[in-house]
């Protein structure tokens, strides 16, 4: 069960750390010494509940979650959920005002954009707050100013506003989250898939928060989501009677949020071994000091490659302004045309891997996310300094 430690960039799925996988591959054959293995036994068995409890426990106290919100897990990825997010919060807010009222979404880039479009396509009255696109020269890679789009917020009746808090696909972050949305009052929904547990944050400003396992805190199959209590009791309020005169598409029962929080995350197969991993994962956080811990390393490893960057800025070029650049997806181009098979088989060579650009836009992308050292952080940084050098 050993191997040569990876430095492994790639987007997602991503690189895990070796003591948690190698755990994990003990447990997938003979978990406590059962004689079965994790993901052998049923999911309602006393050994399956330890697991939740302890990974939901685990997630509480590294995100210091508030006793105002609700931890739960369902199978899928991020893509279920652009889709339950939009029909649970629809029906939340028609239990809370016997309405539809309006989804807002704040598109930074690709993900942001497929989750509004997935809302369209239910049949969910839906707006755009901004394309950021259209405040950037037609491009993703800049967050329109609060004052371009705040005002809108007072003009409808927005059952939630959506957002992704990083881009993973464009390298766009929001910093924090816009303080007129928070002041608003209206339900924040948002999309953590690729910078969970990767900083601190105030739990008690989402209504929701939405996370596919697969980058950092473990592997595809399984996703997470907080949600404020309040939003699932108006949820149960709303009848399906309500709901189909209203238009408003219902929820399959598998993603129904009350309904699989009341089951306690099982109310369908859970898949216990991903699930398992997760815990693992969190565990290893705590154990590293948790997220001030990791919110420190993950600052310094995006800062050495922005800085070595910004150093060949003649030579590289970083599309996204300085005031949203993602921690978790560092991405560039060569600015001198042909250099960019050449730029990957070096690196390569290095034993650095996963650095290829999103299909959509080309180029590289480097993954820090939580699992990749400040070790390996500083053999690609190294990389990038010395091909610059030789290749200008
Ligand atoms: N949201 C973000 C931010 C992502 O990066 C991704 C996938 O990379 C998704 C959603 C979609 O996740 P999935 O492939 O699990 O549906």
């Amino acid at each position: 069960l050993d191997r040569e430690e990876p430095n492994h960039f790639g987007a997602g799925p991503a690189q895990l750390p070796t003591p948690v996988l190698q755990q994990a591959a003990k447990d997938l054959v003979n978990y406590k010494g059962i004689g079965l293995g994790i993901g052998e036994i049923s999911h309602r068995s006393g050994d399956a509940t330890e697991v939740i409890e302890s990974t939901k426990a685990n997630l509480r106290k590294l995100l210091n979650v508030p006793e105002t919100h609700e931890v739960f897990f369902m199978q899928g990825g991020g893509t279920t959920g652009f889709s339950s997010l939009a029909t649970n919060l629809v029906a939340a807010h028609v239990g809370k005002t016997g309405s539809a009222g309006t989804a807002g979404y704040l598109v930074t880039g690709s993900w942001s954009a497929k989750a509004l479009e997935e809302a369209q396509r239910l049949g969910i009255e839906s707006e755009m707050l901004f394309n950021a696109k259209d405040y950037n020269n037609g491009k993703f890679g800049a967050i329109p100013p609060e004052s371009a789009w705040a005002e809108k917020l007072k003009a409808k009746d927005y059952s939630y506003v959506y957002l992704c808090e990083n881009e993973t696909v464009h390298g766009v972050e929001w910093p924090q989250l816009p303080k007129a949305l928070v002041d608003s009052g209206i339900e924040i929904v948002a999309d953590l898939s690729s910078d969970i547990l990767s900083r601190a944050i105030d739990v008690s400003q989402y209504g929701v928060i939405m996370a596919g396992a697969q980058k950092n805190i473990g592997l595809a199959g399984l996703t997470l989501y907080i949600i404020k209590k309040s939003i699932l009791q108006d949820i149960s309020a709303a009848s399906l009677d309500q709901l189909r005169q209203l238009g408003v598409p219902i929820t399959p029962i598998a993603f129904e949020y009350p309904t699989v929080v009341k089951n306690n995350s099982a109310y369908n197969t859970i898949p216990i071994f991903t699930l398992h991993i997760v815990d693992l994962v969190l565990r290893h956080v705590l154990e590293k000091g948790g997220l001030a811990a990791q919110e420190e390393e993950n600052d310094a490893k995006s800062q050495l490659l922005y800085n070595v960057l910004d150093k060949h800025s003649d030579f590289y070029k970083i599309p996204v302004s300085k005031d949203c650049r993602s921690r978790m997806n560092v991405v560039f181009t060569l600015k001198k045309e042909g250099f960019d098979k050449k730029f990957l088989d070096e690196a390569a060579k290095r034993n650095l891997t996963g650095l290829k650009g999103h299909r959509s836009v080309g180029g590289f992308r480097a993954s820090l996310y939580n699992a990749v050292s400040l070790d390996s952080t500083k053999k690609l940084v190294q990389f990038v300094d010395e091909f610059a050098t030789q290749n200008a």
